[in-house]
């Protein structure tokens, strides 16, 4: 199994390169420019496949941003807001990618490069990608996991080998075009005839018709079944990635390969830990006298407790660092981030008489000049207002 991590979600304003603002004419004549660029059509080179992924990537805002709901629901809560397996539990996105083509065709009436762009119905086709989201844990997030997905997909059907025909028996040439798979019409005006081909609708353009089809797919050629597909999770992973799973997702047609299965990461809060790329960032409270004192302390990092020295006079805000403790970077070969840990001074409330009264005792027993910030403030104070 192939994994490869694609990118991270790009927010779907940046990737139409248009304003949040934008009316919806801007965000179609983005769309527009960009559909013009990336289209695969217009890409025949693009062997690494970076357009069709821009283009993928643009349909997809579009589709979003395009659609007054949507776009609202994203404005609020990202991409999140607009994914339906945002509640949780995974499950096909629908249309999957399946749908861009008929975006693009509503745009530029399909047909793009002219007749080129009919394509041979028995020309080996790849099956359609499928959009899966996973949810993990802080944990798993940084240092990976490996996650069993029930992927409902189409498969070569077994019964006909694909061929969509009863088994023993076989297609039989359309007798509409002659297996031809496309007719031609000629009609005669004042000007002269004209003639005009067409793929042949009673074969649809394949020029073979079934008699008998297949019982187990109706002819189809493929089946839907459930799968249960093991995605390994790579260490480092973060919110909003994509992990490709290649060919585990709809079967191809004519021989053509099977899609790629494509798992939408999820990373639950932590209730001590947050992320910042690579790093971890996290607050710890200490007394007023462990700051005043110093203190040895136990901080929590991912892998287990760490012991760390506060030095004396320690100030509310102050931020350590604990090098290496942080997530282990995507394919980074064991390296890490950091641990950036924050000391917040907690004041104790509801102290007692006698507790009030030490203070008052310690406070008539520190001279000014110890506490070196708030003399320098009323010095300038004084300077100020003489
Ligand atoms: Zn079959
Ligand atoms: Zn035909």
């Amino acid at each position: 199994m192939k994994v490869t991590v694609l990118a991270e979600k790009r927010d779907y304003y940046e990737v139409l390169g248009v304003d949040k603002s934008a009316s919806a004419d801007e965000i179609k004549k983005a769309y527009r420019r960009l559909a013009k660029k990336y289209h695969p059509d217009l890409n025949p080179g693009d062997k690494a496949k970076v357009a069709e992924e821009k283009f993928k990537e643009a349909s997809e805002a579009y589709e979003v941003l395009s659609d007054a709901e949507k776009k609202q629901r994203y404005d609020q809560f990202g991409h999140a807001g607009v994914d339906p397996q945002a509640g949780g539990g995974y499950g096909d996105f629908g249309g999957g990618f399946g749908g861009f083509e008929d975006i693009f065709s509503s745009f530029f009436g399909g047909g793009f490069g002219g007749g080129q762009s009919r394509r041979n119905p028995n020309a080996p086709q790849r099956g359609r990608d499928l959009k899966y989201a996973i949810e993990l844990t802080f944990e798993q997030a940084c240092f990976g996991c490996e996650i069993e997905l029930n992927v409902n997909r189409t498969e070569r059907c077994d019964s006909c080998n694909g061929s969509g025909a009863e088994k023993g028996t076989s297609a039989t040439t359309c007798s509409v075009c002659h297996g031809t798979g496309q007719v031609t019409t000629v009609q005669r005006t004042a000007f002269g005839n004209f003639q005009s081909t067409r793929p042949c609708s009673s074969c649809g353009g394949t020029g073979k018709v079934i008699q008998s089809p297949c019982k187990s797919c109706r002819g189809e050629g493929t089946v839907r079944k459930s799968r249960k597909v093991k995605v390994k999770v790579p260490a480092g992973i973060d919110n909003d990635q994509i992990i490709s799973v290649s060919g585990q997702a709809d079967a191809g047609k004519n021989g053509g390969p099977a899609g790629d299965l494509l798992v939408v990461t999820r990373v639950k809060r932590h209730k001590l830990f947050t992320r910042q790329g690579y790093d971890i960032m996290c607050d710890f409270p200490i007394t007023f006298v462990e700051a005043t004192l110093g203190a040895e302390i136990k901080v929590p990092t991912i892998d287990g407790e760490v012991t760390y020295n506060i030095p004396e006079g320690t100030q509310t805000g102050t931020v350590f660092r604990l090098k290496g403790k942080g997530v282990p970077k995507l394919h980074g070969n064991g390296t890490r981030g950091d641990q950036y840990v924050k000391i917040k001074v907690e004041i104790p409330k509801n102290l007692s008489e006698k507790q009030k009264d030490i203070l008052r005792q310690f406070a008539d027993n520190v001279e000014p000049a110890k506490y070196k910030e708030r003399k320098n403030f009323f010095d300038k104070v004084k300077e100020f207002l003489k």
